[in-house]
């Protein structure tokens, strides 16, 4: 019914023309503003689950492990060269995930052949402090490598409680990010952060168990071991008359990171269990107390709280160092998209030549080692001192602006970033 009386109504609210912004006449009714758009994104939304289906179909049968032509991917030297211009240090850790990432990526182009050797899965695991790069590495990789690439908190399993649920939206969200390609989905990389969050509390297992903690670990077991999830196309959304996608893990490459807080005096305890067990006061001298996270083995994460399993499924273990203070100059200037390059680049683009002192940039760093704050408070801090030229500089008409220390100090005090 499009007409009352006259007056013209929405075939699908009923509202009148007076009581919507636009009325679209048609043939036989009418559709106002609000209708439409709600029917755009409903054709927009089945038009994504059909494309998505269209291409997972055409996909589905027998492409799960198709051959990879890694030929063209760069080789672990370039790989670490690339991660040198984005991350600062963690020099083992760029090393252990650029042959890591390589020996992945060959293993999809292995050919099925008589010798009976089969590559096996290399998961990898980083330990260390919060804030030192572990994201900001896989992140990286993956962006080198083109592939799909999603990030995940391990936490999420143990709220949820039910992992499949979660399961299914992590691999839909690679999907989406894969654009439905499911080939591609199928050769991504996640990274599971905070996977500390989820080990057992105790050592011993038959006393204090926690065993949601366990149960967590074994839900995360299966989509590292390698399995078929059923996917809704539609991030958790599910439809009874929909297609699930059948997404295959067992060539997505699983980055998990976490901080480990306290890991160190497990190391500790076994150095010195084996030094007293074993041979020599010679040993104990040469352990770097100060860095004992380079000892770093999986029996320690078992210590932890890991399950066996879960630290057999994840076999490339390496670890990240805190980030001193060098490292923290470094970040700020250093990487391709140093927070101080994109600051700069903000003014440039406003033609505006901004300038840093560097005694400016070393009482930033003071000031992120003193709040410890770490690499992540350095973006805030410059973020405080930025707030007022930000403001007021595009509006000046001035072509530069140089960041002086008193500058930096007065701007710091004034936004309550400072402790007094
Ligand atoms: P986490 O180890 O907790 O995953 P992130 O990788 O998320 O830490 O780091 C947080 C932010 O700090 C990054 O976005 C980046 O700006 C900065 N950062 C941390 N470590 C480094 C590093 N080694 N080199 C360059 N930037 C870093």
């Amino acid at each position: 019914m499009a007409k009352k009386n006259n007056i013209q109504h929405c075939s699908f609210c009923g509202r009148s023309s007076a009581e919507v912004a636009l009325l679209i006449n048609g043939i036989n009714g009418c559709i106002c503003n609000e209708c439409a758009e709600q029917a755009y994104h409903i054709v927009e939304e089945q038009d994504m689950i059909r494309r998505g289906s269209d291409k997972l179909e055409a996909q589905q049968a027998g492409t799960a492990l198709a051959h990879f032509d890694w030929s063209h991917l760069p080789k672990p030297v370039q790989i670490k060269e690339h991660l040198d211009e984005y991350v600062i240090g963690q020099d083992d850790a760029k090393r252990f995930l650029s042959v890591a990432v390589y020996n992945h990526y060959k293993r999809l182009g292995q050919e099925v052949s008589d010798d009976g050797v089969e590559i096996e899965k290399s998961n990898v695991i980083m330990v260390g402090p919060t804030g030192t790069g572990k994201t900001l590495l896989a992140r990286t990789i993956a962006k080198l490598l083109d592939v799909p690439f999603t990030i995940v908190d391990a936490t999420v399993f143990t709220e949820a409680g039910y992992v499949g649920e979660d399961v299914e939206s992590i691999l839909s969200r690679l999907l989406q990010v894969a654009d439905f390609n499911l080939e591609a989905a199928q050769r991504g990389i996640v990274f599971v952060d905070e996977i500390d969050k989820i080990a057992r509390k105790a050592d011993n297992p038959s006393i204090t168990r926690d065993v949601s903690g366990e149960g967590v670990q074994q839900g995360l077991l299966k989509m590292l071991e390698g399995t078929i999830v059923n996917v809704p196309p539609k991030g958790g959304r599910k439809h009874p008359d929909q297609d699930y996608i059948h997404v295959d893990t067992r060539n997505i490459l699983f980055i998990c990171g976490g901080a480990f807080d306290g890991i160190e005096r497990k190391i500790a305890q076994r150095l010195n269990t084996h030094v007293v067990g074993y041979n020599s006061v010679q040993n104990v001298s040469r352990i770097d107390r100060d860095n004992l996270m380079k000892y770093i083995s999986p029996q320690d994460l078992k210590s932890f709280g890991l399950i066996p399993e879960i630290i057999g499924r994840l076999p490339v273990l390496t670890y990240l160092n805190q980030l001193d203070r060098k490292a923290l100059r470094d970040i700020l200037t250093e990487p391709k998209n140093s927070i101080i390059r994109q600051q700069q680049k903000l003014f440039m683009m406003d033609g505006i030549k901004l300038t840093f002192d560097e005694d400016a940039l070393e009482f930033i760093v003071d000031k992120a080692l003193e709040y410890k704050l770490g690499a992540r408070g350095l973006r805030s801090i410059v973020e405080a001192v930025m707030m007022t030229p930000q403001f007021e500089m595009p509006s000046s008409g001035k072509k530069d602006f140089r960041v002086t220390l008193e500058y930096t100090r007065s701007q710091l005090e004034k936004a309550n970033l400072a402790p007094e």
